[in-house]
């Protein structure tokens, strides 16, 4: 039998998410709960992957498939696709797994052309609406499947208002709306090389569904994807659907809501709607939209059933909704719901609610806010005091909370230069409204600004979805996009001025506002809480500064996983000193050098211990290469060679000799300590002289040094820094004549390490992998020019992402799984973590979970992220067991004994196998015969076993 690749609306349910996308199975839900949807029908993502894999062609059998469910909404609605007299029309649309709004195309009222046009208004006894949506359709199906520039169209728009006058599209009559059609369709004919627009509506469909089949692949929705971790892999689904008219009048109108508000979670609906329009007049913001309360004045009976059925899908998925609906002469359509996205104080809110309702589990819960929204809550407020000061020039809509100040830029280009990830400033991106398109540069803002559009705008989704903080709506604005300049409150702002915006108030002010960071506290603290009871993974922090920690620790690090002590060695009073180590000639200057530096470090080190109040704390010896610290001017070179009493000449040499083609692979980690072990006994004494003085101090704290060798490669080279490590640590707890534990572990970032994770094992008390290292070398390039290519490796899908913010489990995480393989049963008591960035990414750290490690360490700030992450790990692992237990009748027929025997046999055989091919070549070849015995009674041990 064929393949069935479509579905109609009645045939899915919600479940079936992965075949239908997201719209398209709720739509199939909402049928099956007998709500008013205009029916229609899925292409399922199936045949989007299909359509990639016939090298962009749809098949035969999926178009023969399309046609028959077209036929069949033919006679559902009793209306002919392209009949000239009474055509049946429908909106195309995208819909993938995970939401993507805005991020794909959707086309409506297809099916129209000249003809039909005619008989549309003579059937509807409206041809002003009738030529309205025939214009609508020319301009989406010229840009979306045909790519003919949006803003050819909207010129003409604006020729045809200002040439009578008018302000707003729903004044234009139907003398105006012909003009258009005829225009926009020599338009298309230009563009087109000579071509006409498709009268043939069969045509028309193919069109626009190979049309979201490409949308999958558009630029913004791959950057879009790579944000928000989706496979490029999933495809989009196509939903054909009967249109229904929002346009048809001052008793018709379309809008969205939410039940709960997606900015603060408060409950109630929330939301926003237009009458007499279509589609995206709401969310493009050309004209302001009215809020959902004024509709039960203007149509209380359309007002009740639609909260009826919007309380009811949020019963439904126990979550809150945002959904999409649509008015036509006073009867009530609902084209779409979803899980509403929302901010993370207001995820925090709902799913603390829905826990209280009774809706949802605390399990659910935890699993309901997305770990890294977190970031969210702990970015800043505006201050107090500084807001006070702060004098407010204008305010519209709050579309996403937060607080941002920063130089003002007009283009998403700019932001892109000039923010995150380009120049590291500050900046605030002001416009008329967004676009799809400026996704990246809304993204490298701070905040947003837009002078058009409401709550649920573009700008104010997009926003909410990054955590930025955006006020949208602005009218008072003046804006002069061309050159780059508006004014408000009077005063004219240019390109590099400063504005701070509140997207939590909607207040915008002049200048720069100081900002001051959040807490974990209320409902948030609570959410926390519950994730700490679930979660299995320990959650440390990177930290070098006792500020660092006491603020990770405020968010609930559990130790320190690493802490770099190069850092310490840059400050102004030891740099010097270090310097002068660098250019010794002999031991004893080196450890005279050295020992003006260990005070400061033990007090560093003293710091931190206090700080963590007898939590683990581990510290990394020196890693950099020597290069990194030597002087650069001619002033610090004099003051150093007079330091040295050596010639300025002989420094440089010296300087010059250090330097390497390499640096990250060169000599650097525990190089330094096997070639200057000097070092690495300054840096023990400095952690055990300051253990002990916190240890004594107080009594009650467990303070147990943890001593980290990086760049460890081969056992005998740990061995030996270890050696030293503890002779002197040894030493200095006889000394002092008291009882202090300490350990030693190594980092293992490169890959020769993971690989003799055995031998290694044997000398170290703890792993902890450095991933940004073990990326760098398991791919062979370096995290510091990687950007440069890693573009075009993202444009020809090499990468879906960069592996240096999302590991890469396959490659580098095969060598972490396989360091704890070799490593545990070498010694038991191993303790295993990561240190990387990587330790704060989510999916990282689920990855983490699965494999076993210890615990995970990241920075102060995605400390709460990694608690919430590996709360979800643990949760979803335990939710994965009860499934297959449920279905363990069919799947595991093997029990933990027979399993260990069979591993047991297999090992037996292969170790007999191995020792044998090291005699000699002759017997090699038995030797395999006798690996090949074991593995045929290892086989048939196991077949027996399944059939007891
Ligand atoms: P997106 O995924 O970008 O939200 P949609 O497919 O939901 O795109 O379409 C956008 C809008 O177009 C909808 O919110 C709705 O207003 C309108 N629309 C889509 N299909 C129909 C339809 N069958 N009848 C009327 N309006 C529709
Ligand atoms: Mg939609
Ligand atoms: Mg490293």
């Amino acid at each position: 039998m064929a393949k069935k690749w479509v579905y109609k609306f009645s045939e899915g349910r919600a479940s079936d998410r992965n075949l239908l996308g997201g719209k398209g199975c709720n739509l199939a839900e909402m049928t099956y709960l007998g709500m008013p949807i205009p029916q229609g029908f899925t292409i399922s993502t199936e045949a989007c992957t299909d359509y990639y894999d016939q090298k962009e062609s749809i098949s035969q059998e999926i178009q023969d498939q399309i046609m028959e469910n077209l036929a069949w909404l033919e006679e559902f609605n009793g209306k002919k696709f392209g009949d000239p007299s009474d055509p049946l029309l429908v909106s195309v649309r995208s819909g993938a797994r995970a939401s993507m709004p805005g991020m794909m195309d959707t086309i409506l009222n297809l099916g129209l052309n000249d003809v039909a046009v005619e008989g549309f208004a003579a059937k509807t006894g409206n041809p002003r609406f009738a030529y309205d949506s025939y214009r609508r359709f020319i301009q989406m199906y010229s840009d979306v499947v045909m790519e003919v520039p949006k803003s050819y169209f909207e010129k003409i728009i604006d020729e045809v208002k200002d040439k009578k006058g008018i302000k707003f599209d729903t004044e234009m009559d139907v003398d105006d709306l012909k003009e258009l059609v005829s225009r926009f369709k020599a338009t298309y004919k230009e563009a087109m090389n000579g071509q006409e627009f498709p009268q043939d509506a069969k045509e028309q469909l193919m069109g626009a569904v190979k049309a979201v089949f490409r949308s999958w692949n558009n630029p913004r929705a791959i950057v879009y994807r790579r944000m928000n971790d989706i496979p490029g892999s999933w495809g989009t689904a196509v939903n054909v659907q009967t249109m229904v008219f929002g346009n048809k009048g001052e008793t018709s109108g379309t809008g969205v809501a939410f039940t709960r508000n997606p900015s603060t979670g408060e409950k109630g609906i929330f939301g926003e709607y237009l009458l007499n329009a279509q589609g995206e007049d709401v969310v493009a913001g050309v004209r302001t939209p009215q809020p959902i309360s004024t509709l039960e004045q203007a149509m209380p009976e359309v007002y009740k059933e639609f909260m009826e059925i919007a309380q009811k899908l949020e019963n439904h998925f126990h979550d809150m909704q945002d959904m999409e609906f649509t008015i036509e002469e006073k009867k009530l359509y609902f084209l779409q719901t979803r899980n509403g996205k929302r901010t993370a104080p207001a995820a925090i809110k709902i799913a603390c609610d829905l826990v209280d309702e009774g809706q949802i589990s605390e399990e659910e819960a935890v699993l309901r806010i997305e770990a890294k929204s977190l970031d969210q809550l702990l970015h800043p407020t505006f201050d107090a005091d500084s807001l006070k000061a702060g004098e407010v020039i204008g305010s519209a809509l709050p579309a996403s909370p937060g607080a941002a100040a920063g130089k003002v830029v007009f283009t998403a280009e700019d932001a892109k230069a000039a923010g995150v990830g380009g120049g590291g400033e500050r900046v605030i991106l002001v416009r008329l409204e967004t676009s799809p398109e400026d996704i990246e540069g809304m993204h490298a803002a701070q905040g947003i600004l837009t002078v058009r559009g409401g709550m649920t705008s573009h700008a104010a989704v997009v926003a909410r979805g990054m955590g930025e903080c955006c006020v949208s709506g602005c009218g008072d604005i003046n804006m002069d996009e061309e050159n780059k300049k508006f004014t408000l409150a009077g005063k004219e702002f240019h390109e590099g001025d400063y504005i701070s915006i509140d997207g939590t108030t909607g207040n915008i002010y002049d200048g720069q506002i100081a900002t001051v960071d959040a807490k974990i506290a209320g409902e948030f603290g609570r959410i926390m809480a519950w994730a700490d009871e679930f979660r299995r993974l320990k959650v440390r922090t990177n930290a070098d500064t006792p500020a660092d920690a006491k603020k990770a620790r405020e968010l609930g690090a559990e130790g320190i996983g690493l802490c770099r002590t190069e850092h310490m060695f840059f400050e102004e009073d030891r740099i010097a000193a270090f310097r002068e180590m660098i250019c010794s000639d002999t031991v004893e200057e080196r450890e005279a050098a050295l020992e003006k530096i260990l005070p400061y470090q033990q007090n560093d080190f003293k710091q931190l211990y206090e700080a963590l109040e007898g939590c683990p704390v581990t510290i990394r010896f020196l890693d950099p290469p020597l290069h990194e610290f030597v002087p650069t001017t001619e002033d610090e070179i004099k003051k150093l060679a007079d330091a040295k009493g050596k010639s300025v000449d002989e420094i440089k040499a010296i300087i010059n000799s250090l330097h390497e083609f390499n640096p990250m692979m060169g000599h650097r980690g525990c190089r330094l300590a096997v070639t200057y072990p000097e070092i690495a006994k300054m840096q023990t004494k400095a952690v055990i002289r300051a253990a002990l003085e916190v240890q004594k101090a107080h009594s009650d704290w467990n303070v147990k040094p943890e001593i980290m060798i990086p760049l460890v490669c081969e056992v005998k080279e740990l061995k030996y820094v270890k050696q030293v490590v503890v002779e002197t640590a040894d030493a200095e707890i006889a000394a002092a004549g008291a009882k202090l534990d300490y350990e030693v572990g190594t980092m293992i970032e490169i890959p020769r390490a993971a690989l003799t994770a055995d031998e290694i094992a044997k000398e170290a008390d703890f792993f902890c992998f450095g991933t940004n290292d073990l990326t760098q070398m398991t791919f062979g390039f370096s995290r510091d020019d990687a950007g440069k290519f890693l573009n075009a490796y993202y444009d020809t899908k090499i990468f879906e992402n960069d592996p240096f913010a999302k590991l890469d489990q396959t490659g580098v995480g095969k060598l972490m799984e396989m360091s704890l393989k070799l490593g545990k049963p070498v010694n038991p008591s191993l303790h295993v973590g990561i240190c990387g960035e990587h330790g704060g990414d989510p999916s990282s750290v689920e990855f983490c979970h699965k494999i076993g490690l210890d615990y995970v360490s990241c920075s102060p700030f995605r400390v709460p992220v990694a608690r919430l992450a590996a709360a979800q790990a643990a949760i979803a692992e335990k939710a994965a067991k009860k499934c297959d237990k449920c279905g363990s009748d069919s799947k595991s027929f093997v029990d933990d004994e027979t399993k260990a025997k069979l591993e047991d046999a297999a090992k037996k055989a292969e170790e007999i196998a191995k020792e044998l091919a090291e005699q000699s070549a002759e017997v090699a070849k038995a030797g395999l015969e006798g690996l090949k015995a074991g593995v045929d009674a290892a086989v048939k041990a196991y077949k027996e076993a399944r059939n007891k």
